[in-house]
C-alpha cells in the first residue's frame, strides 16, 4: 500500500457500477488505502463475449502497476496494419501494437475484490448529496460515502445529477461485430490477418479486424479468437430492426450475441456478399453469433458536483474508431489516484482531476467525431437515445 498524506477528508468511497470504468477507480482507490465499496446492477460476472479491445498505455500501465499483469502475457501482438481494396488487394504498413480482450482486462481487476466490497446484482437506485459526502441508496437501504464516482456506463441514470442535459445521442451507425475461434477458421483464411490490425473502408462503410486472447486469457496460436467489427449506416427504424431479437424483445442500443433476428442475419450476409472484400467477408460467413451495438456520442460539461464524480462512458462517450474508451477509463483512475496523492486539500484535487478529464474528455469526443464524419459514417439519423434501453 502506498502513503497518502492528504486524504485525512475521504475515508470510505462508493462505486455506481462495477464494469472496467468503476473497477478501474475502485483498485486505484484501494490502492490509496480507501475504503471501497462497487455497487454493481448485474447479477454474476458478466460474460466476456470476447469483444477485443486495442491495448493503450494507460491500461497497460495500470493492470502491470495495481495487478501485476504482465501484458504481453495476455495480448495479441501485430506487426502491420493491413488495408484491403474492394478487389481483395490489400497493402500493409509497419504498426506494432497489442490487442487483448475486455475479458483479460476485466479478470484481475475484479479478483482484487471479494462479495463484501464488490456487490452484484444490487443497482445503485439514487444518490443524495449530504453536506459530509453522499448517500448512496440501494434496495432501501441508504450508504452514507465521503465520495461517490458514478460509473454506470453510456446510459447512466445519475449522469444527470452532476450534468444535467448531458444524455448521449444516436451517431446513425452501428457496429455489427463477431469472433471466432481460431480454430474455426480454415488455415488460409486465418493466414491472410495473422499479425495484422486489417482494415476495408468501403463507402461509407468501414470493417476492422485483429486477433485476441482465447479462452483464459489465452493467446497460444490456434486458440486464439478472431474478432471484427463491420460499421454500418442505420437509420432510428434500421437500429430498431437490428437490436430487436429473434424472439421479438427489443434491446434498444445493443443486441447481444446468440439473438439476432434470422432476417437481420440473411441481410448482414448479404450485405457482406455486394459490399465487402473475399477474405473480409468470409469472416462474417463464419461467425455464428454476430452482436451489435449502437454507435453514441456523448459529452458532458462537468465531471465533479461536490462529492460525486463521472468517470468511463458516464462521462464521456467517444467513438470507437479513436480505440481509447477503455484507455479513458483508466486514465480518469490514474489521473485521480495522482491527484489525491499529490494535492494536499481534497477539493483542490477533485477540481484539478475534473480540469484536466474535462479537457482530455472533450478532445477525444471530438477528435472520434471528426474520424466518423471522414468516414462519411455521420449524421443519418442522429437521435437523442434517452428511453432507449442499453
Ligand atoms: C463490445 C465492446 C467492444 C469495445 N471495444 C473497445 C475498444 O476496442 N477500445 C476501447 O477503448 N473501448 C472499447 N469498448 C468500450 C469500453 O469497454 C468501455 O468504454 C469502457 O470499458 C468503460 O466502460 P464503463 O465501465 O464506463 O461503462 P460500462 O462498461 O457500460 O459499465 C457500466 C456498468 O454500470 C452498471 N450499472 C448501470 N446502472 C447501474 C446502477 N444504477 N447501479 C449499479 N450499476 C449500474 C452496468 O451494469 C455496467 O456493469 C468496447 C465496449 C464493448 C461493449
Amino acid at each position: 500500500m502506498l502513503a497518502v498524506t492528504s486524504l485525512s477528508d475521504i475515508k470510505s468511497v462508493g462505486i455506481v457500477g462495477g464494469s472496467l470504468g468503476g473497477l478501474f477507480q475502485a483498485v486505484a482507490l484501494a490502492e490509496l488505502g480507501l475504503d471501497v465499496t462497487v455497487w454493481e446492477r448485474s447479477s454474476g460476472r458478466p460474460d466476456d463475449r470476447g469483444a477485443g479491445i486495442v491495448l493503450q498505455p494507460s491500461v497497460a500501465w495500470f493492470l502491470n502497476m495495481f495487478c501485476g499483469v504482465d501484458t504481453d502475457q495476455v495480448s495479441v501482438p501485430v506487426t502491420h496494419r493491413q488495408f484491403f481494396a474492394r478487389d481483395g488487394r490489400s497493402h500493409h504498413t509497419l504498426m506494432r501494437q497489442q490487442m487483448i480482450s475486455w475479458g483479460a482486462i476485466y479478470k484481475p481487476l475484479r479478483d482484487r475484490f471479494d462479495s463484501v466490497r464488490y456487490r452484484h446484482g444490487q443497482p445503485v437506485d439514487a444518490l443524495t448529496p449530504r453536506s459530509d459526502g453522499v448517500g448512496v441508496h440501494v434496495g432501501g437501504a441508504v450508504h452514507p460515502v465521503d465520495l461517490a464516482i458514478i460509473a454506470d456506463g453510456s446510459a447512466s441514470r445519475h449522469r444527470g445529477l452532476v450534468s444535467p442535459g448531458s444524455a448521449p445521442r444516436y451517431a446513425g451507425y452501428v457496429a455489427y461485430r463477431g469472433v471466432i475461434d481460431e480454430a474455426e477458421l480454415p488455415e488460409e483464411l486465418s493466414a491472410v490477418f495473422r499479425d495484422r490490425f486489417s482494415f476495408y473502408d468501403g463507402d461509407r462503410t468501414q470493417f476492422l479486424c485483429y486477433f485476441i486472447p482465447g479462452d483464459f486469457g489465452t493467446i497460444e496460436p490456434g486458440k486464439r479468437r478472431m474478432n471484427w467489427v463491420w460499421y454500418v449506416r442505420a437509420d432510428a427504424a434500421g437500429l430498431d430492426r437490428i437490436t430487436t431479437d429473434r424472439y421479438g424483445t427489443a434491446h434498444g442500443l445493443s443486441l447481444p450475441p446468440g439473438l439476432i433476428a434470422p432476417q437481420v442475419h440473411t441481410e448482414l450476409l448479404d450485405r457482406a456478399r455486394r459490399l465487402l472484400p473475399q477474405s473480409v467477408r468470409e469472416l462474417v460467413k463464419h461467425t455464428r453469433e454476430p452482436f451489435a451495438q449502437a454507435i453514441l456520442d456523448g459529452r458532458v460539461s462537468r465531471m465533479r458536483r461536490d462529492r460525486m464524480l463521472l468517470t468511463g462512458d458516464a462521462a464521456f462517450v467517444v467513438r470507437p474508431h479513436t480505440a481509447a474508451s477503455a484507455e479513458k477509463a483508466a486514465a480518469d483512475a490514474i489521473a485521480l489516484f495522482t491527484a489525491l496523492q499529490q494535492i494536499p486539500s481534497v477539493d483542490a484535487a477533485l477540481e484539478a482531476w475534473e480540469r484536466d478529464r474535462l479537457a482530455e474528455g472533450t478532445a477525444l469526443y471530438r477528435h472520434g467525431v471528426g474520424l466518423g464524419h471522414r468516414m462519411g459514417l455521420n449524421g443519418l439519423d442522429a437521435t437523442p437515445v434517452a428511453g432507449r434501453a442499453s
